[in-house]
C-alpha cells in the first residue's frame, strides 16, 4: 500500500504517513510548464518536495520520488515497480482534481482511496452540515461571519465558555490605524537557501518560461522550503511583528512590501505548518501577554474564517465560480500587471512586490490589485490567471473565490458588495498618494487620480447589477448628486486613463 501525496501534502505530522510501506511523490515538470508562474513558486513547490523527500527519508521512511513530464508517466514508473497496488491520498483542493487522479489510477490497474487532507480544518462533510440549507439572501447565513462564529464555538478557539474571549467576535474598528512615519518594521525573516533549494532554483531558471526572470528581476529567493523553516518563520512572526499585525493589518506603506503580516500562506497551503497549530500558537501568544486581542483575533479570523471558507465556498461553487463574470466585465488586463511600470504609485508598489518575491499582502492584493482591474473592467478570469502564475502561496482553490468571487464580484457568493473604491481608499490606509504623481484630489482632468474616474464610472455602468445590493445606498447617493457635465469629464478622463493603460503609458 503506497501513500501518494503532492505537493501541497508535505505534512510529515500526519498520522497516515505511518500507515504505508511507501511514500510516492511525482515531481512532474509539465505542471510547470503550463504558465509562466513565478520562478519562486516553482522553486518553493519543486524545492520543498525534495527536502520533504530526504526529510522523511531520514526518519526511516520508503520514499519513491518519481521525477517525470507528467503524473502519468510518473505512475507507469511507478504500476511498473508495483502492480494492482492500492494508494491513498489526501482529498486534493482543486475543483475535478479527485476524478483525474483516480481515473489514471484506474487506467493502471490500480484503486485509488482519499482521506481526509490535514492541510484544512473541516472535512466537507463537516463544512456541509454547517452550510446545507442556508443562502447567502440572508447575510447572517452563508457568510463568513457567521461561519466563523460557529467555528469559534466548535473549536474554543478565543472563547470564554460561550463568549469571545475579550468580548467582542470582531476587532476591525482596531484594525484600521496606518503607522507614523519614522514606523520601521522589523525585516522579515530570509531563509538562505541550501544547496538543494540552490539547484532548483537554477534548474527553474534554464527551464521555464517564468512570470519574470528569476535571475535578474526578481530579489533573493527567501521563502521557507522546510517544517523547520516555516516553525522558526512562525516563531519569529510571534516574537517580532504579531503584536502589530492587527492594528496596521489594512496600512500599506511604500517600500514596505511585508509590513505586519505572518508570510506564512505559502506554508500552510504546502502542508508544512498545519493551520490549527498556527492558530494555537496565535492564542498561545495572547495568553503570554505577547500580542493584544485585535491583532490575535484578526489573524484568527483570517485563518479559521477566511481561508476554511474560502475552500469550501469554492468547492460547493465549482466549476460556475470560475467562469463567473455578473457585471460582464472583457478588458484584458493592462501590460503594467507584467510590467510594474505606471507612474500610478500604489499599482507600481503592488506589482513590483510581486514580480519581486511572488508576494503582495492582503490589502494590496484586495484593494490596489484587484480594485484597479474590477473598476478598470477587467475580465475575473484574466485576472484570476494573473494571481494564480504571479503567487507564491497562489493555486487554483485559494486563487478564485479571492479574485473572481473577493476580488472581482463576479458572484456574490462571498460578499455582497463589490470591494471597488476610489483613491480615498489608497490615500487613507497608505502613504504612496503623497509620492504620486497623479493627484487623488482630483476627479478629473490630465493628472487626476486614475482610480478616481474609473470608481464613478464603473458605478454608473454597473448601476443595474450594483444599486440595490448590500450596503451600496451611500455610493449611490453621490452618483445621484452627480450633474450631467461632471459624467460627461468623468467619462472623457476615464477613457483616457484606460487607452493609456492599455497602451502601457499610464
Ligand atoms: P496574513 O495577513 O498574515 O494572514 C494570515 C493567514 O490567513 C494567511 O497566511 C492565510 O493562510 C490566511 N488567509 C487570510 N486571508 C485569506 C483569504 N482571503 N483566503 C485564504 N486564506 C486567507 N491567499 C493564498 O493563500 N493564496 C492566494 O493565492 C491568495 N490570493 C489572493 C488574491 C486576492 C485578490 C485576495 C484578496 C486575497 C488572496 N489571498 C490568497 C488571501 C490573502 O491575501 C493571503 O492569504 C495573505 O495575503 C497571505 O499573506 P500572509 O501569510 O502574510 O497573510
Amino acid at each position: 500500500m503506497t501513500l501518494w501525496l503532492l505537493g501541497t501534502h508535505l505534512d510529515r505530522t500526519a498520522d497516515y504517513l505511518a500507515e504505508h510501506d511507501r511514500v510516492l511523490l511525482v515531481e512532474a515538470t509539465a505542471f510547470a510548464d503550463r504558465r509562466p508562474y513565478h520562478p519562486h513558486k516553482l522553486t518553493l513547490v519543486f524545492a520543498a518536495m525534495r527536502q520533504f523527500r530526504d526529510d522523511l527519508r531520514e526518519r526511516g521512511l520508503t520514499v519513491d520520488y518519481r521525477q517525470a513530464e507528467t503524473f502519468a508517466e510518473g505512475l507507469d514508473a511507478h504500476f511498473d515497480d508495483h502492480p494492482e497496488d492500492d494508494l491513498t491520498i489526501p482529498r486534493p483542493a482543486a475543483h475535478g482534481a479527485e476524478d483525474r487522479l483516480r481515473g489514471l489510477v484506474d487506467a493502471r490497474g490500480g484503486s485509488l482511496s482519499f482521506v481526509a487532507n490535514p492541510t484544512f480544518l473541516l472535512t466537507p462533510d463537516e463544512f456541509d452540515e454547517w452550510a446545507d440549507g442556508r443562502t447567502t439572501n440572508d447575510p447572517d447565513t452563508y457568510r463568513l461571519e457567521g461561519f466563523y462564529r460557529h467555528l469559534r464555538r466548535e473549536t474554543g478557539v478565543l472563547m470564554d465558555g460561550d463568549e469571545p474571549v475579550g468580548g467582542e467576535w470582531n476587532y476591525d474598528e482596531e484594525n484600521r490605524e496606518t503607522p507614523p512615519d519614522d514606523w520601521e518594521p522589523p525585516e522579515p525573516p530570509l531563509f538562505e537557501p541550501d544547496e538543494t533549494t540552490r539547484e532548483v532554483g537554477s534548474w527553474v531558471d534554464a527551464e521555464f518560461e517564468t512570470f519574470v526572470d528569476g535571475d535578474t528581476e526578481a530579489a533573493p529567493f527567501r521563502w521557507p522550503v522546510t517544517r523547520e523553516e516555516s516553525l522558526s518563520a512562525l516563531e519569529t512572526f510571534v516574537d517580532a511583528r504579531f503584536a502589530e499585525f492587527g492594528r496596521y493589518q489594512d496600512a500599506m506603506v511604500a517600500g514596505e512590501w511585508a509590513m505586519s503580516h505572518s508570510l506564512l500562506s505559502a506554508s500552510i497551503n504546502l502542508g508544512l505548518l498545519r493551520p490549527m497549530e498556527v492558530v494555537e500558537r496565535a492564542e498561545q501568544a495572547y495568553e503570554d501577554g505577547d500580542a493584544p486581542i485585535n491583532s490575535v483575533e484578526g489573524f484568527v479570523r483570517q485563518l479559521l474564517g477566511w481561508r476554511e471558507f474560502m475552500r469550501h465556498v469554492y468547492r460547493r461553487s465549482m466549476p460556475e465560480m470560475a467562469e463567473a463574470n455578473q457585471l460582464d466585465q472583457r478588458e484584458e488586463l493592462p501590460p503594467a500587471y507584467w510590467t510594474g511600470e505606471t507612474d500610478m504609485t500604489c499599482l507600481s508598489e503592488a506589482v513590483n512586490h510581486v514580480r519581486e518575491r511572488g508576494y503582495a499582502h492582503h490589502i494590496e492584493r484586495l484593494m490596489v490589485l484587484s480594485n484597479f482591474a474590477l473598476v478598470y473592467g477587467a475580465d475575473p478570469g484574466a485576472l484570476n490567471e494573473w494571481f494564480h502564475q504571479g503567487f507564491v502561496d497562489a493555486f487554483h482553490w485559494v486563487t478564485t473565490p479571492n479574485v473572481v468571487g473577493m476580488g472581482s464580484f463576479a458572484t456574490d457568493a462571498l460578499s455582497s458588495k463589490p470591494y471597488a473604491s476610489s483613491g480615498s481608499y489608497v490615500n487613507r490606509m497608505s502613504d504612496y498618494c503623497k509620492s504620486c504623481p497623479y493627484a487623488v484630489s482630483r476627479d478629473t482632468g490630465e493628472g487626476a487620480c486614475p482610480f478616481n474616474s474609473l470608481y464613478w464610472t464603473f458605478l454608473r455602468d454597473n448601476e443595474e447589477t450594483l444599486r440595490g445590493t448590500g450596503r451600496m445606498g451611500l455610493m449611490y447617493s453621490h452618483v445621484d448628486d452627480k450633474d450631467d457635465e461632471e459624467w460627461e469629464a468623468l467619462e472623457a478622463r476615464a477613457e483616457t486613463v484606460r487607452e493609456k493603460a492599455r497602451n502601457g503609458t499610464l
